[in-house]
């Protein structure tokens, strides 16, 4: 059997980790048994729509890597990808449905329905549209009235790859309505038909279609087809543990952590770690790795919390492990204007500096300005270092004179560098905590940065020695 997955979104604007995630299980599942990876817009819901959507979708794809072998912007042998220029497609299968006697047009008025509403709620009962079946319809007109499905309910029990057995009492059944009075087919019916006709295979979607996955089984045997096989992650939780992942957690679309520098394959290994592992401690994976080693079975049945601190972390260590020039193509974008002035070979020396430290491309500018350009005094760097502060000025500006000689005698290569920094230490007898954080400050304006004599002689003989004599007249 061929392996068809799909990702199925509907253009509402936000892309979150969760959604995502999905998409990411069905395109692993689809490259790793050599089937296809299918993209398609549910945009039934015009009132939901929000313009760009569908741009942005694509564009957070293509930005991860996911590519996707049929879709609205690529074609392919079962289009339209957009549901929304699909609408006769379902009215044809609504048509089929009332000849078979397994659908009826919906008469109910909303005063009626909330009667009925009332009513249930007295006896203490659940509402239930098919206890209230018009004996003798009208005949559906498309476009006007809802068209409901007849259902036949009955017990169900079913596989879910992800979630093992589950099952369902018939009164979990009810008929839903197909298509809407505005013409547009609803989910429930859309993605049935869309998954046959698009002979998806895995249907892997949120937990929140698990409730009414009995509905569809009554309607996949109502049409006499065949279900795909379901797979349903867990939830995403919000840092708390406790509920589903939102925006108020401050879980951001997936396209801003793209603009702020974190690397796709980070995000990706990031995004499958929520809920899956390989059975070992084992953290950090690569693309290829994880195409190798995910299994869908493998994710765990509750839900994986997202912690952006994890997220950050496992960036810079995706960053660590990037060839030099790999970095140097993805940091192009982030880099401080005032770096333009510098060549690539320079610019590469600056990042296997600071490659170390850099977390996400976007912190670039804070942890490599003072490479590019001589930083205004900042008094507080001094003022805010316990060790620093307790010394008074004379002391400080006496050990950076003493600093200026000896560096003013080198020839800037790093053992010489090294040599002269320990002769230093020697001199004046200060712990390197004081003396290399002081000549730090003065050379860099920052607070932390990579191996002291390393920046030094990035930095250079000229700059260096200005900056410390610039130190000096600021004390
Ligand atoms: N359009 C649905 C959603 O965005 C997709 C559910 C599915 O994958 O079937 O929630």
């Amino acid at each position: 059997m061929n392996l068809r997955t799909r990702f199925a979104p509907s253009p509402t604007g936000y892309l979150h980790v969760g959604s995502i995630r999905t998409a990411l299980f069905a395109w692993l599942l689809a490259r790793q048994k050599g089937g296809q990876f299918i993209l398609r817009i549910e945009d039934t819901d015009k009132s939901r729509e929000v313009q760009g959507s569908i741009e942005h979708i694509i564009t957070c794809l293509n930005e991860l890597g996911l590519d996707y072998d049929e879709g609205p912007d690529k074609g392919g042998p079962y289009g339209p990808y957009r549901q929304s220029e699909r609408l006769d497609i379902y009215r044809d299968w609504a048509l089929a449905l009332i000849k078979l006697g397994r659908a009826y047009a919906d008469p109910l008025s909303p005063e009626q329905l909330a009667e009925y509403h009332d009513q249930a709620a007295k006896n203490h009962q659940p509402f239930l549209y098919r206890n209230h079946r018009p004996d003798h319809p009208p005949a559906w007109v498309y476009a006007k009235l809802p068209l409901r499905f007849k259902s036949e309910p009955k017990d169900y029990a079913w596989h879910d790859m992800i979630m093992g057995d589950l099952s369902a009492k018939a009164d979990a059944i009810d008929d839903f309505v197909l298509i809407k009075s505005d013409g547009y087919p609803t989910y429930n019916f859309a993605h049935i038909v869309d998954d046959y006709e698009m002979q998806i295979s895995h249907v892997i979607r949120g937990q929140e279609f698990i409730a009414s996955t009995p509905n569809y089984l009554n309607l996949y045997e109502a049409l006499n087809i065949e279900h795909p096989t379901f797979a349903t992650p867990p939830p995403v939780l919000g840092p708390s543990g406790n509920k589903k992942l939102s925006k108020r957690d401050g879980a951001k679309d997936i396209l801003n952590y793209i603009e702020e520098g974190f690397l796709p394959d980070a995000l990706i290994n990031f995004m499958a770690s929520l809920g899956w592992n390989d059975g070992t401690t084992k953290e950090l994976f690569s693309r290829e790795e994880l195409l190798k080693t995910f299994s869908i079975e493998r994710v765990g049945k509750s839900g994986a919390r997202f912690d952006e601190k994890r997220l950050i972390w496992m960036n810079g260590a995706h960053i660590r492990q990037l060839p030099i020039e790999e970095l140097e193509l993805r940091a192009e974008r982030f880099w401080p204007p005032e770096a333009a002035k510098f060549d690539a070979d320079y610019r590469c020396r600056v990042l296997s500096l600071i490659q170390e430290r850099l977390k996400y491309l976007a912190e670039l500018p804070s942890l490599s300005l003072y490479f590019f350009v001589d930083l205004p005094i900042d008094p507080d760097l001094i003022n805010n270092n316990a060790k620093l502060s307790a010394l008074n000025h004379e002391t400080l500006k006496s050990l950076l004179k003493q600093t200026l000689e000896q560096l003013d005698s080198s020839d800037f290569s790093l053992s010489d560098l090294n040599l002269r920094l320990n002769t230093l230490l020697q001199l004046t007898n200060q712990p390197p905590a004081v003396l290399f954080s002081l000549i730090r400050i003065a050379t860099t304006q920052a607070v932390a940065s990579p191996q002291l004599a390393d920046s030094l002689e990035l930095i250079g003989k000229e700059r260096v020695l200005r900056r410390i004599t610039q130190q000096i007249e600021s004390l």
